[in-house]
């Protein structure tokens, strides 16, 4: 395809130079005749070439640099070359019989933004962020069907209004997938249907998260995760030896799909409470009744709207954390994770600094994680390393 010459402002130079690959939607002089997925050769005003990309327009931006060398032609092989060295990187979780659910491929951090692949199984799931990274399907697709064998491939399509996703029958390729199917996570069984909707049934970037519930904080606590969608970090609870969890979200589909995940590991439901509800309201409930937790996960969408609460990762984290405070043992654990991407983990701790300040209680930080390696991200790009989530130690 033949590329289409555009100009940067002076502002955004030198962070394209640094090797921000991200065009900012204020940072070409002009977008006029550029479409979705045009090839875009970004120059100076002084006509130095920058680097060679796409126009794409997505929450983010409106495209990304693929390359800053002036020779680098964007064909198939140029992402089958992206494709095998992402692929090579993972070949450690590859390898292993114990984790069967990972990303294969994370847009920038992999060198070409706007996309992602993930594996479940044999299965492969792409998420496309705007309609120019959509352009290349056909091309990525065959040179993926270069890189790796795959039972079949399904797709989420995340460029509607504000990057939501496009309601489609999302099988792609290959052979229709049976599901739901059950995916392992370091041991772990998890249900996931690539086929039913935005999300899949697990988030495969709190993996190190769930293992180390299990493995260094669940036994005999009694456990609270709120926001639970489909139980996972409360399956992993489980199977770390908890003795009790409750799980709290309010949509309907979590109680059939946390039940579901706990029985595909053959945890007895007696101790596995599920309350569909308002978290909110399950805090006054709790309160109310002197309920207290050894262990309180919170891990809230970024943002969400319920009948009563508009909650805001950005502005409402500390009142979060102030409403778990309340419910957690002394010496309990409070698991406070964040994917915003509008605040760094700086910030983030400045939240639960707010939160245990105004309360008078003290608090130590025990554990730290941010995405785990399969996420890979780039330092330049500091929203791309969206993932928070810090371990507390709640003390009087
Ligand atoms: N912690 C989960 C992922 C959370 S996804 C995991 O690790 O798998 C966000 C979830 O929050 C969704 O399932 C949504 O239904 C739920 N949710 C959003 N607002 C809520 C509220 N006010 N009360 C309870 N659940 C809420």
């Amino acid at each position: 395809m033949k590329s289409v010459e555009v100009i940067v402002h002076s502002l955004y130079e030198k962070g394209i130079k640094n090797g921000n690959p991200l065009l900012d939607k204020e940072a070409l002089l002009s977008t006029s005749g550029l479409e979705e997925g045009q090839i875009i050769d970004v120059k100076s005003k002084s006509n130095q070439f920058l680097g060679r990309g796409y126009y794409g327009i997505q929450n983010k931006g409106i495209g990304w640099i693929l390359t800053s060398d002036p020779h680098t032609e964007i064909n198939e092989l140029f992402f089958e070359k992206k494709l095998k060295a992402a692929i090579k990187r993972r070949s450690e979780l590859e390898q292993q019989n114990e984790t069967t659910a990972y990303r294969l491929f994370n847009g920038e951090g992999d060198g070409i933004g706007g996309f992602t692949i993930d594996c479940f199984n044999d299965y492969l799931l792409i998420q496309w962020y705007s309609k120019g990274i959509y352009t290349f399907k056909e091309m990525i697709i065959r040179a993926l069907q270069n890189c790796i064998s795959f039972a079949a491939i399904y797709e989420k399509k995340r460029f509607d209004q504000k990057g939501s996703y496009v309601e489609d029958d999302d099988f792609v390729i290959g052979k229709r997938g049976d599901f739901p199917i059950i995916v392992k996570e370091n041991g772990i069984n998890y249900s996931v249907d690539l086929n039913d909707g935005a999300m899949v049934g697990i988030f495969l970037d709190q993996r190190d998260v769930r293992k180390a519930i299990r493995d260094k904080y669940a036994k005999d606590k009694d456990v609270l995760n709120t926001f639970s969608y489909t139980g996972a970090f409360s399956v992993a609870a489980a199977m770390g030896g908890s003795k009790s969890t409750t799980s709290v979200d309010l949509a309907n589909r979590s109680r059939p799909k946390t039940i579901e995940n706990f029985q595909i590991n053959a945890i007895n439901l007696e101790n596995q409470h599920i309350m569909v509800e308002d978290v909110f309201h399950y805090f006054k409930y709790a309160v109310k009744k002197k309920l207290l937790f050894d262990m309180v996960i919170l891990d809230p969408p970024s943002f969400a709207r319920s009948k009563k609460h508009t909650f805001r990762a950005a502005k409402d984290y500390s009142n979060l954390l102030k409403e778990a405070i309340s419910i957690t043992k002394n010496n309990g654990i409070i698991v406070a994770s964040t994917n915003c991407s509008t605040f760094d983990m700086k910030k983030f701790k400045g939240f639960i600094f707010e939160a245990f300040d105004k309360k008078e209680n003290r608090f130590e930080i025990v554990e730290e994680f941010q995405l785990p390696f399969d996420f890979r991200s780039i330092q330049k790009l500091k929203e791309s390393n969206y993932l928070k989530v810090v371990f507390l130690k709640k003390r009087n």
